[in-house]
């Protein structure tokens, strides 16, 4: 395969700074600054080390009005294209606006605040905002905080039509409004899931440029191979205007994110891939957050690492064990693993499944873990 041989989607062109996303530009690869937003100095070394590496956009994650005046100041400090990643306090578009390129919301995350207003109304209020900036949107779906409304009306156990249908329904809206200036990304710690979902919103609308992603893929290498599985499957397909690859690193090691994105973008177009590859590889399988500001402990990365050297005793098994930095994101990501972890300031919550089976020290959760892990296999072998 080369170059010539795949033929991109005809997106529309986003413009995002000096930057455009879509049109047939290049594919653009972005990260997520894992330091603390209000921890100025850090987060804007961590932006400088993430342009070098190449990194078209750098999202910060902000969730506070502290958050927002730190990210202000640091976008008006450094020279990359900031992108806010709101989550609930979905208002603090308004002052971030003027001061960023882009701003990703997440459908599932507007149900939280004020909720006797319609959704509608507040993708209109971040919209008016971006119009008044000039500044690009994401609609941002995510496997672990779909949109409650979507999920109710279908099956349970369908995990992908929520997600394509809160994408579709955000991109109908957003239209209807006169606001075109947006991408979408519908993202899953499973890359099957990845694919189909954005194979099926890019079957309807393939004119929105797509930002592709695999959330929560963990560590390296592990982690780079399950998101290149689904990018190969995508780009190859013509799928896909910019992307991110979300590990879990410790921070002064994040501008791998870029590397890896680069290089896998590089393999599809000259032909170095996998096809045909199906993610269902027996044994454990690690789902681990890349961090961000939002993590409680910064043990977090080492507690990830050593579940993972935990889990090479049990490669005869399919486990799926899901390690999470924060509460904003951590509970509702853990439902779906066969044991989750979620990380609090001094303590770690354990769950099997969506039940909650209490919070654990540091320095106690591994043993833990065992223990459930073989309670689990046990289970299983008696079935
Ligand atoms: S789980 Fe929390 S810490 Fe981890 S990436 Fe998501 S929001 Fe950030």
């Amino acid at each position: 395969m080369s170059a010539k041989d795949i033929s991109r989607n005809q997106t529309r062109a986003v413009r995002v700074g000096d930057q455009t996303i879509g049109a047939g530009h290049p594919i653009l690869v972005q990260s997520m600054c894992a330091t603390h937003t209000t921890d100025l100095e850090a987060t804007c070394r961590q932006i400088d080390a993430l342009s070098t590496a190449g990194a078209g956009i750098v999202r910060l994650a902000v969730d506070s009005r502290r958050d927002a005046e730190a990210a202000i100041e640091i976008a008006d400090r450094v020279q990359a294209h900031i992108c806010i990643d709101l989550q609930e306090n979905w208002r603090l578009a308004e002052i971030l606006a003027p001061h960023v390129a882009k701003i990703r919301y997440n459908p599932g995350h507007l149900h939280h605040h004020e909720k006797k207003v319609p959704w509608q109304e507040k993708v209109q209020r971040i919209a008016d905002w971006a119009n008044a900036g000039d500044i690009a949107l994401r609609i941002g779906v995510n496997c672990g905080s779909v949109d409650p409304l979507q999920k109710e009306k279908w099956p349970e156990d369908d995990a992908i039509s929520p997600l394509v249908a809160s994408a579709l329904e955000h991109s109908e809206y957003l239209d209807s409004i006169g606001f075109e200036r947006y991408v979408v990304s519908l993202k899953d710690s499973d890359p099957n899931i990845v694919v189909e979902a954005n194979r099926r919103f890019a079957e309807q609308r393939p004119e929105i440029p797509l930002h592709l992603g695999v959330t929560e893929a963990g560590l390296p290498p592990d982690g780079v191979i399950k998101t290149r599985i689904a990018f190969e499957q995508l780009i190859s397909r013509g799928i896909g205007d910019t992307l991110r690859v979300s590990l879990t690193l410790p921070n002064d090691e994040k501008d791998q994110e870029i590397t890896e994105g680069q290089k896998i973008i590089d393999d599809v177009y000259a032909g170095r891939v996998r096809s045909v590859v199906h993610y269902e590889a027996e044994g454990p399988n690690i789902i681990s957050c890349p961090s961000c500001s939002r993590v409680e402990n910064g043990d977090f990365v080492q507690l990830a690492q050593q579940v993972k050297e935990l889990s090479k005793a049990y490669q005869e098994h399919s486990l799926t064990i899901a390690v999470m930095g924060c509460r904003v994101n951590g509970p509702g990501e853990t439902d779906d693993a066969d044991l989750g972890l979620w990380c609090a300031p001094s303590f770690v919550n354990l769950k099997r499944g969506e039940e909650s089976l209490g919070a654990f020290p540091y320095d106690e959760i591994l043993p833990r873990l065992k223990t459930e892990i073989e309670d689990l296999i046990q289970k299983r072998s008696s079935l």
